[in-house]
Order: C-alpha cells, then sequence, then structure tokens
C-alpha cells in the first residue's frame, strides 16, 4: 500500500509509481477515501527492490505491508482516516438511522409515501424499501421492479437518501441510475462473490456506499471482512458491516442475534458498523433491546424494519416492522444512550 505524502498522487507520480511496479509484475489499484487516496499493489508485493524504489520516490510518506487477508479493510490500513459521509451524518460521530420497509407494496404507494414522511419525522437519516426480495418460498411476493420508482418518489418527497437490496447483477445499473445512494447487499448474497465483485466495479469511481449484511452462514468475523474486501478492493471503500442475526436460531427469536460482534468487528476493521435489530429477533416487540443493545456494543447505526401501519405491510412487515411512534422512542433512547456512553468515564 503506497501512501503519499499529498492527499492524492499527480497523474505523473501515479505514472513513474506504474511504471516501477510494472517491472515487477504488479497492478496500482487507487482506493479514493473521502480525504485520501491510497495506492494498493496488486500482485505479489514482497520484491525488496520494488519496495525500496517506492520508498526512495520524494512524494511517498511510506509503504505499508499490512499481511492480513484483508488489507485494505483491516484497521491498520490507512482507510481508517476516510470518513463516510451519508444523510448528512458522518458515521461514527452522530448515531446513524435507517428506517423504511421490508418490501414496498407496489399496488399500495401511499402506504409507502406515508412510511416515508414518518420515518423523517421520528428522526431516521435515510430511507430503506425492498423493491426486490429474497423470499424462502418462490411463491411468495418476490418484489416488482415497479417499486424503484415508488421509493425514488418517496424519496423526492421526503428529501431522504435510500437504501435498496441488489440481489443480481442487472438490479445493480437500474438502482444506480435510479438514483439510490446505498445498495444493500442481503444475508443470502453476503457470499456471491461474483454480485460482490459486480457491485464492487459498478461504484469504483462513485460516491455510492454499500450495507453488507452478515450471512447466516458466515463463521468467522474474517469471512466477515473478507467479503467487504471484494468491494473495496476496485477502489471504493464506503463499505458498512451490517450484523443481522446468524444461524442457529434461538428459540423465539428468527435468528440468533449477534450485535455483540460489533466491538470485535472494530479491533479488525475500520469499517462503520450498523446493526440491524429487525431481521436479527424477527418480532417487533423485541426490536427496541436488540437495537439498544447494538448502542451499547458500540454500533454506529441501525437499520430497522418501520411501517406506518404494519399489519397492512407485506413481506416482513406484518411481524418484525415497528411502527413510526415505536422507531421515535428507540431513537430518542438509542441517542441518549450514545452521548452517555461516548462521553462518561469508561465503566469498569
Ligand atoms: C431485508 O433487509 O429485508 C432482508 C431481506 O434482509 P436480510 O438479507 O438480512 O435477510
Ligand atoms: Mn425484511
Amino acid at each position: 500500500m503506497i501512501l503519499p505524502h499529498a492527499n492524492k498522487l499527480t497523474a505523473e507520480q501515479l505514472k513513474e509509481v506504474t511504471t516501477i511496479v510494472t517491472e515487477f509484475g504488479c497492478k496500482i489499484q487507487p482506493i479514493i477515501g473521502a480525504v485520501r487516496t491510497i495506492y494498493a499493489i496488486v500482485g505479489d508485493e514482497r520484491d525488496e527492490l520494488m519496495i525500496t524504489r517506492l520508498e526512495g520516490l520524494p512524494y511517498v510518506e511510506r509503504i505499508d505491508r499490512i499481511q492480513s487477508p484483508f488489507k485494505l479493510m483491516d484497521r491498520r490500513s490507512d482507510l481508517a482516516r476516510g470518513k463516510l459521509k451519508l444523510g448528512g451524518i458522518t458515521l461514527g460521530r452522530e448515531l446513524f438511522v435507517i428506517a423504511g420497509q421490508c418490501t414496498i407494496d407496489p399496488k399500495n404507494p401511499n402506504l409507502f409515501y406515508e412510511t416515508a414522511q414518518a420515518v423523517k419525522e421520528a428522526g431516521a437519516n435515510m430511507l430503506r424499501g425492498g423493491v426486490w426480495k429474497p423470499r424462502t418460498n418462490p411463491y411468495t411476493f418476490q418484489g416488482d421492479a415497479k417499486s424503484l420508482e415508488i421509493l425514488m418518489e418517496a424519496s423526492r418527497r421526503t428529501g431522504l437518501l435510500v437504501d435498496t437490496e441488489v440481489m443480481e447483477e442487472a438490479h445493480i445499473q437500474l438502482a444506480l441510475d435510479a438514483g439510490v445512494t446505498l445498495l444493500q447487499v442481503g444475508a443470502r448474497n453476503a457470499l456471491n462473490y461474483s454480485l460482490l465483485r459486480a457491485i464492487g466495479r459498478a461504484i469504483a469511481t462513485r460516491k455510492t456506499a454499500v450495507l453488507l449484511k452478515r450471512s447466516i452462514h458466515m463463521g468467522t468475523l474474517n469471512e466477515f471482512i473478507s467479503a467487504a474486501e471484494y468491494i473495496a478492493a476496485f477502489g471504493n471503500p464506503n463499505v458498512i458491516l451490517c450484523p443481522r442475526g446468524t444461524a442457529p436460531t434461538l428459540d423465539g427469536y428468527r435468528y440468533h442475534p449477534d450485535e455483540s460482534i460489533t466491538p470485535l468487528l472494530k479491533e479488525k476493521t475500520w469499517a462503520s458498523v450498523v446493526v440491524d435489530p429487525s431481521h436479527s429477533v424477527g418480532k417487533a416487540a423485541y426490536v427496541p433491546a436488540c437495537a439498544l443493545a447494538a448502542i451499547a456494543y458500540g454500533a454506529d447505526g441501525l437499520c430497522i424494519e418501520t411501517h406506518i401501519n404494519p399489519a397492512q405491510g407485506i413481506g416482513d412487515d406484518p411481524k418484525q416492522a415497528v411502527t413510526p411512534a415505536v422507531l421515535a422512542g428507540i431513537i430518542t433512547q438509542a441517542r441518549q444512550l450514545w452521548t452517555t456512553l461516548r462521553h462518561a468515564a469508561p465503566a469498569g
């Protein structure tokens, strides 16, 4: 990893660096952070002569040789200096809340517009709405591309930026062209490396961010962070990790709530962590406690399924969406807890 003195290399400097690494069979991949750009050396970067020649360049501050399975997402990587800003919030500095329906019902657009307005009033920073839906049962509603228009209309009406799940490569460009700011990779696709690569490639030079859910089948934390590396490797480091419950399921909860992995992730990676309590517990009544636990564990934000009238919802909404009034309560308490924990002396 090449770290320049300045915030980025000039075109001439980049050409010189590229010429050197090419001699040694490597390539340069710029990683564009919010503040500075750093340059990954892709290939076998162990050649001492190559490193010495790069270190000798006057505009190079240092060469980082991080021996990590995910060298861009690694905490020690210089990407840690970049700060992700979404919906007016700098993640890590203030609580970031995504809220909205699991699934947009194309037959009832007004319900989604009402939900969107209500989550805004409750204090959410971003609107979620499922357009294409991964469903366990093939005979249930699978989503509808028409809902993308409804999502963007709700965004225009409320001024909230939006998050939606992309399930296959064809969805990526449709979502980007429509103006989606946060592409969600669902728990079922978090291990779909060709989709992760396609997303990385599509957003390489854009400001778009990705909310990467933890797969139900991911064992180690390294597996989760490495999946994020697939996306970041193309040059856009705006990947957020989202614990959303894992296997085995706990009797009474939909999955095994995993907000407790937040501090463990933060020891390994600089990436922001936004917890999804809705899918973890799978029942609206348990969502507030899980959300507050996530904040207690140091999460940077929450992604909460919310519906103006859950009983009229489709997909997961009748079971696990909270009402806007409950969302407002969660946000107020979560902000209080956030402030208490970050400004008080550490406990214990
Ligand atoms: C969702 O966010 O509605 C969803 C399907 O989530 P997950 O991929 O975590 O199951
Ligand atoms: Mn859902």
